[in-house]
């Protein structure tokens, strides 16, 4: 099932009005709300949690990860417009201490760009 449609985050109603969108395609992505730490790595170096994306495929596949924080089950996500890689979702957490990151998603900073002004 191909998704051709894409969202654009209606940035009046954030307070921060600032969007992270595809570093490749610009298709909006999340907003600095729903960012909830900065403090992860990815496979490419840096990468942000977050509790809600958009514009995004789930990789049905998942994947058992060992991690520094424990045991994780994941799966990768891709842009839903371009298909870059742009990290992954946290399906599961084993660790008591860790479960806060369960539905939470990760994207590596060198996937994301940064948009301050509305798209015309
Ligand atoms: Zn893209």
């Amino acid at each position: 099932m191909g998704i051709t449609y894409r969202i654009y985050l209606d940035m009046e109603q954030h307070q921060y009005h600032k969007i992270y969108a595809c570093s490749k395609c610009k298709s909006h992505l999340t907003t600095a709300q729903r960012l909830i730490s900065k403090d992860f790595h990815g496979l490419h170096g840096k990468a942000y949690l977050f509790d809600k994306v958009v514009n995004v495929k789930v990789s049905n596949e998942q994947e058992e990860r060992i991690m520094t924080t424990g045991r994780h089950c994941i799966s990768f996500i891709a842009c839903a417009n371009c298909e870059r890689d742009l990290g992954w979702k946290y399906v599961r957490a084993y660790e008591p201490d860790q479960k806060y990151k369960e539905g939470k998603y990760i994207l590596e900073k060198c996937s994301l760009r940064m948009l301050n002004s509305p798209i015309s």
